[in-house]
This record gives structure tokens, C-alpha cells and sequence, in this order.
């Protein structure tokens, strides 16, 4: 079997990392629009909060596609749910992360396949923050489920802001 050329290699990294982009640029979509459209205080701070991350993690491709010679994507294939009951938003978000988790764990691979550790470790780096978005959605819905009305009722009374510093919801690593 011949080896692929060193040029061949980056592409397919290139692949990857692009894909991974748009579904980042999809989440924050998908994120801020469920952040306007909601009327739960604390709950839209904290999802306002995690659109912020995806941005990062949108923008930490970006570099590393151009680091390597490609061009980031600006766009993404997907459709954006509007207007979703409060308590579909947070299973259909935990499933986003939970697939999300997935396939960048095999995008890791194809970098790692490929001779790119750097982006390997990108990858990597993300899935931990994309965990930290999973077990944030996954427990909401836990609590909707169990408690419902009351556990929603409570939250309507608190308050949305994120206050001025807006780092995000999951910083880890040091690729911020
Ligand atoms: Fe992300
Ligand atoms: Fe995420």
C-alpha cells in the first residue's frame, strides 16, 4: 500500500477539523436562540453562557485549520429547533452534546491516524468541556422530570444575567 503524501495527511485533518467547526457554529446557534426564546432566569444565563464556549471551541478550530494551510468553514448543513417546550430543550441538547462527544472522539482518531497530535489534543481539550455541557443539560432535565412545575417555578423567579465577565460556562485547559 502506497503511504499517503504528507499533503494527503493534512487534508483529511483539515476534513475533520472543518466539520467540527460547523457543528460548533450549529450549536451556537441553536444555543443563543433557545437562550432568547426562554423565559427561565437562571437556566438562559447558564445556556447564553455555554454558546459562549462553543464560540471559543469554534474559533480554536478556525486556528488550527489555518495553522495547517486550509480555510475555515462559516457555515453549517444543519436546521436550528425553535420554539421548544422548556423540558425538550434539555434532552435534545443533551443528546447534541452526548453525539457531539462521539464524533469528535473520532475526529481525535483521524487526527491521531494521520500524524497531528496538535489536533488531536484540540479535540480532546473540547470533549472535556462538551462533558461538562452534558452533565449541566443532562442534570436539568433530571430535575424537570422529577420535580417538574415546582422545580421550573422556582427558576422562572431567578434572574438571567450573567453578570459582566463572560468567560463562558466550562473553561478547562489552556486553550482560551
Ligand atoms: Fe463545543
Ligand atoms: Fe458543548
Amino acid at each position: 500500500m502506497e503511504k499517503a503524501s504528507k499533503q494527503e495527511r493534512r487534508e483529511k485533518v483539515i476534513t475533520v477539523l472543518n466539520q467540527a467547526r460547523a457543528m460548533e457554529l450549529q450549536a451556537i446557534s441553536q444555543y443563543m436562540n433557545q437562550h432568547y426564546d426562554m423565559d427561565y432566569g437562571e437556566l438562559a444565563g447558564k445556556i447564553k453562557l455555554i454558546a459562549i464556549d462553543e464560540m471559543r471551541h469554534a474559533e480554536m478550530f478556525a486556528e488550527r485549520v489555518k495553522e495547517i494551510g486550509g480555510e475555515p468553514v462559516t457555515g453549517y448543513d444543519g436546521k436550528i429547533a425553535k420554539g421548544q417546550p422548556v423540558d425538550k430543550i434539555f434532552s435534545h441538547d443533551s443528546v447534541l452534546e452526548d453525539d457531539t462527544i462521539d464524533t469528535y472522539n473520532q475526529f481525535a482518531l483521524v487526527c491521531r491516524e494521520n500524524g497531528d497530535s496538535i489536533s488531536m489534543k484540540i479535540f480532546e481539550d473540547i470533549i472535556e468541556e462538551e462533558q461538562i455541557h452534558f452533565n449541566y443539560f443532562d442534570s436539568v432535565q433530571e430535575h424537570i422530570e422529577k420535580l417538574g412545575d415546582n422545580y421550573l417555578a422556582k427558576i422562572a423567579g431567578t434572574s438571567s444575567s450573567t453578570g459582566l465577565g463572560n468567560s463562558g460556562f466550562a473553561v478547562t485547559g489552556d486553550g482560551v
